[in-house]
């Protein structure tokens, strides 16, 4: 159904109902003002044109009324949190008392262990997908050195098969058969940010806690890429970050859920701070935790609004352009990329990542036989920006917010060229 040529490309960028939203991002030149392929919004997502309108007016509240901009600024500080939470809610398939956004994405990944992996003496054991993200492994590791636990003993790998890149579901199920009693949480990935593997997140949690097991997830490269139906999962947290895919900057803040089966679950230990407090009594300032029921009350601090100002622009735009409708042309935009490698007919290429669609979001990782990071540097002198990750995979994530089926056209024919060379 799809065809090889940048006339087809164009024609369904022209048939696109999302093809306008290019037109709302800035998109990267190069030096001679020419619009670069940018597949990398994986790792930092562009930017929306509206985001420093956003900036600017809590910029303006601030030098308008200094600390009045609490209460009194267009979008009142205090709350400011809150406005952020349906929309959120919805990229996330949540209710809104279970979302709330916070921190950063490890932070919340601590926060939430603290809460959700409490060891005893016969369960204590943590599952981790094989190759999960540094960070991730540094926070597990770290909880488990915390409790006096031994990493050896106690972290369990779900591994790819010998030959494989991709876990199995049955492999799980093998683990959990044989461990199950000592494992008290799985700790996975939602979108392995290298393989681009979405796991069957219902499943894994039904899993986890057929054996009594706490279930969290972490959603990086899964938040605004796929659809995770947080609630419907029912696991037990889930942490995510919002500069990849969500587009709202540089290091900015994170994202947290917590079922609301533990809005008000006392039993969980909790790291507390003034801003997860019941909001009437939390300015008379002497009163003991008396915490928020639902996520909100794993908050620390009063947040940094500025940041806020930039997640609030993004989550607006998705929120005009409908998540279903990102997904529809997401699925189809990746279907092309994946057709147009297909048709490179190329022995050196091969793509890791599942060929369902249901079993990945955007992007595709492309392992290239006997390549090194020259043939990145190469794609970037021909106008791609792209991602590599050792030792031989790039990276290519065509965000359907703003990247178009010429940009995916125009990669293929880019690295055509290179491999060539
Ligand atoms: C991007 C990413 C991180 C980064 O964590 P920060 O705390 O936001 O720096 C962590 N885990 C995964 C899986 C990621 O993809």
């Amino acid at each position: 159904m799809f065809q090889n040529n940048i006339e087809y490309a164009r024609k369904q960028d022209a048939e696109d109902s999302l093809a306008s939203f290019r037109n709302k991002f800035h998109i990267p030149k190069n030096d001679f003002g020419e619009e670069m392929v940018y597949l990398c919004g994986n790792s930092l997502g562009l930017q929306p044109k509206i985001t420093s309108e956003y900036i600017q007016e809590v910029l303006n509240d601030w030098a308008k009324f200094g600390v009045e901009g609490h209460t009194e600024a267009k979008n009142a500080w205090l709350p400011y949190h809150e406005f952020l939470a349906e929309n959120m809610a919805k990229i996330v398939g949540a209710k809104p008392s279970e979302v709330v956004v916070m921190n950063t994405l490890t932070t919340n990944l601590h926060l939430m262990m603290v809460s959700f992996y409490q060891p005893t003496k016969t369960k204590y054991k943590i599952v981790v997908e094989s190759d999960a993200f540094p960070s991730d492994k540094y926070a597990v590791e770290s909880q488990l050195k915390f409790h006096g636990v031994d990493i050896k003993d106690a972290l369990i790998l779900w591994k790819p098969r010998k030959g494989e890149e991709l876990c199995r579901f049955e492999d799980l199920e093998e683990i959990m058969k044989q461990h199950g009693n000592e494992i008290a949480l799985l700790m996975i990935g939602s979108t392995n940010y290298y393989t681009g593997q979405s796991f069957p997140l219902k499943k894994i949690t039904e899993l986890g806690h057929k054996y009594k097991c706490m279930v969290g997830f972490d959603l990086a490269h899964g938040a605004g890429n796929i659809q995770p139906n947080l609630h419907e999962t029912g696991a037990d947290f889930a942490v995510w970050c919002t500069y990849k895919y969500l587009n709202s900057g540089p290091g900015s803040l994170g994202g947290c859920f917590v079922h609301e089966r533990h809005a008000n679950n006392e039993k969980l230990n909790r790291f507390a701070g003034w801003w997860g407090h019941n909001k009437k009594t939390r300015f008379n300032m002497r009163k003991d935790f008396d915490a928020l029921p639902g996520a909100e009350g794993w908050q620390l601090s009063n947040p940094p609004i500025l940041s806020m100002a930039a997640i609030r622009a993004s989550l607006d735009t998705f929120a005009e352009a409908g998540f279903e409708n990102i997904r529809k042309k997401s699925e189809k935009l990746t279907g092309y990329l994946e057709f147009l490698l297909d048709e490179m007919k190329n022995e050196a290429i091969n793509v890791i990542t599942p060929r369902n669609p249901e079993e990945r979001g955007c992007q595709l990782s492309i392992q290239v036989k006997n390549a090194d990071k020259r043939l990145h540097t190469k794609l970037t002198e021909a106008g791609v920006i792209s991602d590599w990750r050792e030792p031989d995979v790039i990276r290519i994530a065509p965000a359907p917010l703003y990247n178009s089926f010429e940009d995916v056209f125009k990669f293929s024919e880019k690295l055509k060229e290179v491999l060539k060379k």
